[in-house]
C-alpha cells in the first residue's frame, strides 16, 4: 500500500538524538523459534501436503521438538512420553507466508488514517493485526514498509514472546523520490506532517537511506520504483527512480547483506528495478514483454497482489479512497491479468503477497481463489505462499516446508486444499515454532498461550 503518510525528513540532528536516547536494538535475522516449547509433540492428521513436491501423505505423523520438525512419516508410531495432538480428518500444510504485508496499519478511512491518526495510534493497534494474521495461518510475513519503525518494534516484541504474531522480516521506511509514491503529494506546500521518512534523491542520498534503514533494524530494503494507486500522483506506473539510483540502492543493500523489494507498477520502472537486481517486483501489473524476459533472466520474483486490487474496486468508497485512486485501480485492472498471465507463461517466479492492511488483516488467504483467475493450479498458488515465498526470503530450509529441521510452523485445514483453495481461509489449527496458536488441541499441547 505504502500510503504516503510520511512526509517530512526528520532533521539529521533529531535522528542523532533519537539514537542516543533510544536503544532501538535491531534484532534482524535472530532465530524467532527461540521461545519454542522444549517437550516433544506429535501431531497426527488424515493427510499432509508437502508443497515443494506436491506430494500428499496419508495418516501423517509429524514429530516436533524444540520448535522444529523432527520427522514426517505415514502411519509412524507415536513415541512414548510425547504429547499427542490429534488433528483428525484434516490436511496439514506448512504455515503460510505473505511476502507483502503492512502490519502497522489498516485502511478504514483514507484521510482519517492519513491525518487524524498518529503513529502512536498505528503502534497500539499493530499487535492486534499481527495476532489476526498468525491465527489466519500466516506464520511468516515480509512486512514491506511501516511508519516510525513500528515494524521493527513489532518484530522484536514477537521474537521476544511479548506479543503474538507471525515471524516478521521488515523493511522499515520505504525509499521514495521527492514527490514520489512515498512522499505526501497532492497538498499545499504548507502541509507538513512530522514523521520519519526516507525521501531520498540521487545516488548519495539513496545509499544513505539504505544505511539508515539497516541501522534501525531493516531485514529488507523496500524501494518505491514507480508511482502507485494509493497516493495522489496522476500516473499509476511512471518511473520515479533513475537506473543509476536503483543500481546504487541494490549495490548498497547488497553490501549490508540485504535484498531489495521494488514497488513497481509501470513497465519502465519494472525493467529498471530488474536490471538493478532487486529480488522481487511488487505489483508488476503493467509489465511488458521485455520486462518479462528480463525478470526471467534475472530470476526476479513477481508478487501479484490480485486480492487487494479486487478489494479496492469493491470497497474503495467505503474506505474513503478519493475517486482518482479508484480510477487508477480500474485502469490497472484492465491490463494486469493479461500481463501477469504472460509472466506466468514465461516461467517468471511467483510469490504470494497481498498488500495486507489495504484490506482487513487476517483475510490474506482470500487471495488464493483470485490467483486461480490467472490460470494457476491450486498447488501452484500454495507453492507461492510456501516454498516459493521461502525461497524469496532466503529461508528455504526454515519455513514453507515440512522437512526435518524446518521450524515447526504448520496449519491444518478441513477439506482438500489441492481441489478447493478456499479451505485455506479457515484453518482449524495453527502452530508456529512448536506452539499452538489456534485449534481445539491447543489446551492439550501445553503450548497454548
Ligand atoms: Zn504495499
Amino acid at each position: 500500500m505504502t500510503r504516503s503518510r510520511s512526509a517530512i525528513r526528520l532533521p539529521v540532528a533529531s535522528l542523532a538524538l533519537a539514537v542516543l536516547c533510544v536503544p532501538f536494538v535491531a534484532k534482524a535475522q535472530s532465530d524467532p523459534g527461540a521461545a519454542a516449547p522444549r517437550e516433544r509433540t506429535v501431531l497426527r492428521a488424515a493427510h499432509l501436503v508437502e508443497p515443494r513436491t506436491g506430494k500428499r501423505i496419508d495418516n501423517a505423523v509429524i514429530v516436533v521438538d524444540s520448535g522444529r520438525i523432527v520427522s514426517v512419516t505415514s502411519g509412524g508410531a507415536v513415541p512414548a512420553g510425547a504429547t499427542l495432538i490429534d488433528l483428525g480428518n484434516t490436511t496439514v500444510l506448512p504455515g503460510l507466508i505473505d511476502v507483502h504485508t503492512h502490519l502497522s496499519g489498516e485502511s478504514h478511512d483514507y484521510y482519517t488514517d492519513l491525518f487524524r491518526h498518529s503513529a502512536i495510534d498505528d503502534a497500539v493497534r499493530a499487535h492486534v493485526y499481527a495476532k489476526r494474521t498468525l491465527e489466519a495461518g500466516f506464520t511468516t510475513v515480509r512486512d514491506v514498509g511501516a511508519p516510525e519503525l513500528i515494524d521493527v518494534a513489532l518484530r522484536n516484541a514477537i521474537n521476544e514472546g511479548v506479543v503474538e504474531g507471525p515471524r516478521m522480516l521488515v523493511a522499515t521506511l520505504a525509499l521514495s523520490a521527492t514527490g514520489g509514491h512515498g512522499d505526501l503529494n497532492g497538498f499545499s506546500p504548507y502541509v507538513h506532517v512530522q514523521r520519519m521518512s526516507n525521501i531520498a534523491d540521487g545516488v548519495d542520498e539513496v545509499r544513505k537511506a539504505v544505511r539508515v534503514n539497516v541501522k534501525y533494524g531493516a531485514d529488507w530494503i523496500k524501494v518505491l520504483a514507480s508511482a502507485g494507486v494509493l497516493s495522489e500522483e496522476e500516473s499509476v506506473g511512471a518511473p520515479q527512480y533513475s537506473q543509476e539510483e536503483l543500481n546504487a540502492i541494490v549495490a548498497e543493500a547488497t553490501t549490508w547483506g540485504r535484498k531489495v523489494a521494488a514497488h513497481a507498477h509501470g513497465a519502465e520502472a519494472i525493467k529498471r528495478a530488474t536490471r538493478a537486481g532487486v529480488a522481487s517486483i511488487e505489483h508488476g501489473g503493467l509489465v511488458d514483454e521485455e520486462g518479462v524476459r528480463l525478470m526471467k533472466e534475472h530470476g526476479t520474483y513477481l508478487v501479484p497482489d490480485i486480492y487487494t486490487d479486487a478489494y479496492i474496486l469493491e470497497h474503495g468508497k467505503e474506505i474513503g479512497l478519493p475517486d482518482k485512486m479508484i480510477e487508477k485501480e480500474r485502469q490497472l485492472r484492465k491490463a494486469q491479468n493479461v500481463n501477469w498471465r504472460r509472466a506466468i507463461a514465461a516461467g517468471v517466479k511467483m510469490a504470494f503477497g497481498t498488500d495486507a492492511g489495504v484490506y482487513p488483516h487476517g483475510t490474506n488467504a482470500k487471495q488464493f481463489k483470485h490467483l486461480l483467475e490467472l490460470g494457476l493450479t491450486p498447488l501452484q498458488t500454495i507453492q507461492m505462499a510456501t516454498s516459493n515465498a521461502a525461497d524469496l526470503l532466503g529461508w528455504s530450509d526454515k519455513v514453507g516446508t515440512l522437512v526435518p529441521g524446518a521450524w515447526a510452523d504448520l496449519i491444518a485445514v478441513s477439506g482438500d486444499p489441492l481441489t478447493d483453495v478456499t479451505v485455506l481461509e479457515r484453518p482449524a489449527f495453527v502452530m508456529k515454532g512448536g506452539r499452538v496458536y489456534r485449534g481445539a488441541a491447543a489446551a492439550d499441547s501445553g503450548g497454548a498461550r
